[in-house]
């Protein structure tokens, strides 16, 4: 598909990350609904067409777990990418508008990443690097798939001269520049089955306004504010150097990880607890691979139609 802006017309606002904004648009000449990622890219332009040389192995990935990709293309000074629509969205905003998700849509949320991952690393040898609630998406056929994998190294570099990432999902061992295998992305997964199972995300903004980690149970007890930890970090530096506080205290971040136990115990089953525990065990090599997952028999497009 040869895809130009001209022929695309903008039909709503997607959302905004800290790479760009998404739109939803329609493909005049076909009439395809898709969903336009717009990357804003300080960069060289040998340095952005290698960037879409390597956007073309997106073209390659052919997974039910991971969105497909009719094409990428300059639109000087941005970077567009165009992807397959999901009409649900990304489940950092199904948990917004309906609240906790259901242990039964978390266990598949984990199937089919841990699928998508195995097949993006068996495949193509890619590792996702992003793993979180707002890069998994959902369609009302029940399908949930993965998108913004590190296909391309130069895109990944290119945006990492305004931004660091999403740190507050990273493992021990990313956040501490050791080698990044594809386990720091069960970590990231394990977070993320944390965050959906209780509608809120673990570790909560309250860091960034106070230090002091041993006031952090104090505040679970108190529960979180919403509107805290649910913003979305403003300046992921220094995000990233508190999570690097988080890391290096480990008395602390042992107490995190205990706090986040109890509130998994409370509304997960055993079986899903295990797998969470599995996921969030620090030492990479004592941390589980992609193929670890259980079978569903939950209804996924019924549900898809209640909100
Ligand atoms: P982030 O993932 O950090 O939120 P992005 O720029 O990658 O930032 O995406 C912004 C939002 O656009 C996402 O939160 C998601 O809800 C939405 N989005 C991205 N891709 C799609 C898609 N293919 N279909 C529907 N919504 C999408
Ligand atoms: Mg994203």
């Amino acid at each position: 598909l040869d895809l130009k802006n001209t022929d695309l017309k903008k039909l709503a606002d997607l959302g905004q990350g800290n790479g760009g904004s998404v739109e939803k648009v329609e493909h005049l000449p076909t009439g395809t609904i898709m969903a336009k990622k717009i990357v804003l890219i300080d960069a060289k332009s040998s340095v952005r067409k290698q960037i879409l040389r390597e956007l073309q192995i997106m073209h390659e990935c052919h997974s039910e777990y991971i969105i497909s990709c009719y094409g990428s293309f300059l639109a000087e000074p941005n970077i567009c990418i165009c992807m397959e629509f999901m009409d649900k969205g990304s489940f950092d905003g199904i948990y917004r508008k309906i609240g906790a998700i259901p242990i039964d849509v978390v266990c598949l949320v984990a199937h089919s990443v841990l699928e998508g991952l195995t097949y993006l690393y068996d495949v193509h040898r890619i590792i996702h690097r992003d793993i979180k609630p707002s890069n998994i998406l959902l369609n009302s056929e029940g399908s949930i798939k993965l998108c913004d994998f590190g296909v391309s190294g130069e895109l990944i570099n290119s945006i990492a001269n305004t931004f660091v990432g999403t740190s507050v999902y990273m493992s021990p061992e990313r956040i501490q520049g050791a080698e990044y295998s594809i386990k720091s992305d069960i970590w990231s997964l394990g977070i993320t089955l944390i965050e959906l199972a209780t509608g809120r995300f673990p570790f909560c903004d309250t860091l960034e306004d106070d230090d002091d980690l041993s006031d952090l149970d104090e505040d679970h007890e108190s529960n979180f504010d919403n509107e805290k930890y649910n913003k979305t970090p403003t300046h992921p530096r220094t995000r990233l150097s508190k999570n690097i506080n988080l890391q290096e205290d480990s008395l602390s971040s042992m107490s995190i990880i205990e706090l986040m136990h109890q509130i998994v115990r409370s509304t997960f089953e055993e079986e899903a607890e295990e797998f969470v525990d599995a996921c969030l065990v620090k030492d990479p090599d004592e941390r589980h691979s992609p193929k670890h997952y259980w079978d569903s028999t939950f209804n996924l497009q019924g549900w898809t139609s209640t909100f």
